[in-house]
């Protein structure tokens, strides 16, 4: 094993995270449902960082399920709209016990936390009870988003990651981090190393939905967009090393930042 991938070497610089996961992550590359093979994959990557002493809190999203903006779209307009959310949020429980189950496979302690009352498969989201379990190292796994309709669970992870004082936002995706424009169609986008939020927010970068990127920008949390897909980019991601990109506030003289990875 060489220096930089040992486990053992590598310390976490994070005290505590939100690790954002989208649903389409739980799913093989294009399809929907969630694929045991895939959960397994990155639980694994999970039990990696926490292993290095990070408190880990993960919130789930549904898309590989259901989301409710294009749910609602593709019913003829029979679901209203919240109602599609309130399915959304459903489709994240989904996934919530699908991971559980796969860290708890691999030895990892967990507690699903639901915003929406489920009684029989989660318990309630309660902040206080939430950090006691990450204290106590325990992998918390919130489902259900913010358990209010018509946002999406970035806006959650923006909201649970201040609400449990994390350190950062990891917000895992299938790309190597926020690009100038979409890599899948367009070959000349630029990958960023670090940018601003409000330089984010000018060039409409896709990072999460806007809502979510306001709310860290308000609070100066951090988020690094990073991709789960290559093996070992969360421990790299818990321990501070160069990964995907990093989103903070402006430096200390108030200047830009945008930094590209050339
Ligand atoms: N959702 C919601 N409120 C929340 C979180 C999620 O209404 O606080 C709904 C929303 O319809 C969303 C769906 O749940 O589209 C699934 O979440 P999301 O789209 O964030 O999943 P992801 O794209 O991360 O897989």
């Amino acid at each position: 094993m060489t220096e930089d991938n040992s486990l053992e070497k590598t310390r976490p610089f994070y005290r505590r995270v939100i690790l954002k996961l989208s649903g389409e992550s739980l799913a093989h590359s294009g399809e929907r449902g969630i694929s045991m093979d895939e959960v397994t994959a990155i639980a694994r990557q999970i039990k990696n960082a926490h292993d290095l002493g990070c408190q880990v809190a993960v919130v789930v999203g549904g898309g590989n399920i259901l989301r409710g903006a294009q749910f609602k779209g593709s019913s003829g307009e029979m679901i209203q709209e919240a109602t599609a959310h309130y399915m959304g949020m459903l489709a994240t429980v989904i996934n919530a016990l699908a991971l559980q189950d796969a860290l708890e496979a691999i030895g990892v302690t967990t507690r699903v936390m639901s915003a929406i009352k489920m009684d029989g498969v989660a318990e309630p989201f309660i902040r206080r009870r939430a950090i006691r379990h990450l204290e106590k190292r325990r992998i918390v796994i919130l489902a259900a988003g913010t358990g209010a309709p018509f946002v999406t669970t970035d806006t959650c992870a923006a909201n649970r990651g201040l609400e449990l004082d994390a350190d950062i936002v990891l917000k895992a995706t299938r790309v190597d981090g926020v690009y100038s424009d979409d890599p899948e169609k367009n070959p000349h986008a630029v990958l960023y190393r670090e940018l601003d939020y409000d330089t984010v927010i000018e060039k409409n970068l896709k990072v999460m939905d806007s809502t979510a990127i306001a709310q860290c920008r308000t609070h100066k949390l951090p988020i690094l967009v990073f991709n789960f897909k290559k093996e070992g980019n969360i421990v790299k991601a818990v321990s501070g090393q160069k990964v995907g990109t990093r989103i903070s506030p402006r430096n200390e003289s108030g200047e830009r930042i945008l930094v590209d990875a050339n």
